[in-house]
């Protein structure tokens, strides 16, 4: 099935979620001969995705701990009301 651009990533995250569940308990024994190749696939493209998200996406990475920062909306320390990035690890945030 192909995924329409608008909603691509938003297809293919419930999609990746169901192979990683697969994996965590079914293992992949479970899988038949051409879906193993294709789950090493995946590996492949994951790692291709790291590395394309990690140089375009740089950004998105908190550069205190390098975790990946969530986008809040909320009131910012100069009382302006928007969007900012707080990192779920540390105590950085961009809207202080
Ligand atoms: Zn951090």
């Amino acid at each position: 099935m192909s995924n329409m651009s608008y909603c691509r990533f938003n297809n293919t995250v419930a999609d990746m979620e169901d192979c990683v569940e697969a994996l965590e308990e079914d293992g992949i024994e479970s899988l038949s001969e051409s879906e193993t190749e294709k789950a090493k696939r995946l590996y492949e493209l994951a790692q291709e995705y790291i590395e394309i998200y990690q140089t375009e996406c740089s950004d998105n990475f908190c550069p205190e701990c390098g975790s990946i920062l969530k986008t809040v909306m909320g009131e910012r320390s100069d009382c302006s009301y928007g969007e900012y990035k707080e990192c779920p690890n540390c105590e950085y945030s961009n809207g202080e």
